[in-house]
């Protein structure tokens, strides 16, 4: 039997009675657009992260967006301002700015925990710079309070990408509570993962959260009267009654994952794999299992040969990509290299414990080509 990378239909069918119980009430009511399911789990996500608003979306991509849009409407952000981003995230997160005509200002990570180095950050504030982007990778904590700080001296927006960090904290505080707004995906393979698309604003401005409440609907607070200039991105009523289920569940799937984290990264003793590095447990959700291998491509097949499925977070840069023609000459050298390093070893809340020891001992078994 393969070691699949992650087993979504698994992960579902732990709680198939509780989600075709919630599907069908959906179905009963008659009523599938911004209902009391969509209230509910904006309530109840809001209070598992500790922050006062949430705002359902359509996806990640979207609530990134429509925070930037939000605050582009607020006057604290103007067209042609440039936020830093980190040149290792998903394209989405480059895409959000460049969308809204603002300027992805890519800078290098921090090698060791594959997010912002604020040295890097401090180094590219200029006077057009207007927000930082954290982005929570693989589901670590970017080093939000030496980013806050910079942002206080600054005075520049610091939102936070938070699509891979459900449940990543630091003293009981949890991603998605240290920006000015953060966005999450509810992308099914996300840690918290609808059956389709979804995702949410969550922030403690209140002039945010009412404005992107208004902007994900047309721009409009009452039926037909459009005070601003929005879209349709909503989060629909079955996929909040889908969340609501699985958000009962989040704390153990993240507690499942940091034991298997903890297993790997206690098992895996290879010179040639390099495991993640970690400041605090608890300030890693682990959505993804990340290692640095210079034989990246011989270490993902000689586990392929072995039944273990692997994928790489991510091959090509977004500053790389043909999308992205005017930020080809930039030179972000360890990004570069990090592309051609990173392997992302199967991670999940219901990979069990005999997958994992097949997993660490595939991995010891490696042999470096010459
Ligand atoms: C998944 C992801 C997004 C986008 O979320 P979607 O719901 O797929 O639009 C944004 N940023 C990061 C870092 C992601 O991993």
């Amino acid at each position: 039997m393969d070691v699949p990378f992650l087993d979504l239909g698994a992960i579902n069918a732990r709680h198939a009675d509780e989600l075709k119980a919630a599907a069908a009430r959906v179905i009963d009511s008659g009523w599938y657009i911004m209902g009391e399911e969509l209230a509910a789990f904006e309530r109840e996500f809001a209070a598992w992260c500790g922050v006062r608003h949430a705002v359902g979306v359509g996806n990640g991509l979207d609530a990134l967006s429509l925070i930037l849009r939000g605050y582009l409407q607020l006057g604290a952000l103007g067209e042609g301002d440039e936020v830093i981003v980190p040149g290792n995230t998903f394209i989405a997160s480059f895409l959000a700015i460049s969308e809204n005509r603002l300027v992805p200002v890519p800078v290098e990570p921090d090698p060791r925990s594959f997010n912002l180095d604020p040295a890097c950050v401090a180094a590219a504030i200029g006077p057009r710079t207007r927000a930082i982007m954290a982005v929570h990778l693989y589901g670590q904590l970017a080093d939000m309070s030496a980013l806050a700080a910079l942002a206080r001296r600054h005075r520049l927006l610091l939102i936070e990408d938070a699509a891979q960090a459900h449940g990543a904290a630091r003293d009981g505080r949890k991603a998605g509570a240290f920006g000015d707004a953060a966005a999450f995906s509810f992308f099914p393979a996300k840690n918290l993962g609808a059956l389709g698309d979804g995702g949410a604003v969550v922030t403690a401005d209140a002039r945010l959260a009412q404005r992107v409440t208004a902007l994900r609907n047309y721009g409009s607070e009452v039926k037909y009267r459009h005070l601003f200039q929005g879209v349709n991105s909503r989060l629909d009523e079955i996929q909040a009654a889908m969340l609501r289920v699985k958000l009962r569940h989040l704390d153990e799937d993240v507690a499942w994952r940091r034991r298997v984290a903890r297993r790997y990264r206690d098992g895996i003793r290879h010179p040639q794999i390099r495991l993640p590095q970690v400041a605090q447990e608890e300030q890693h959700a682990w959505h993804l299992f990340v290692v640095r291998c210079s034989h990246r491509d011989a270490l993902q097949r000689h586990l392929l040969a072995h039944g273990i499925h692997s994928q790489v977070h991510y091959p090509v840069p977004p500053h790389r990509q043909p999308a992205y023609p005017d930020l080809h000459d930039r030179r972000l050298p360890l990004t570069e290299r990090l592309h051609e390093e990173v392997l992302s070893l199967p991670m999940g809340p219901t990979l069990g414990g005999d997958a994992v020891e097949r997993v660490i001992e595939a991995c010891q078994a490696f042999e470096c080509p010459a």
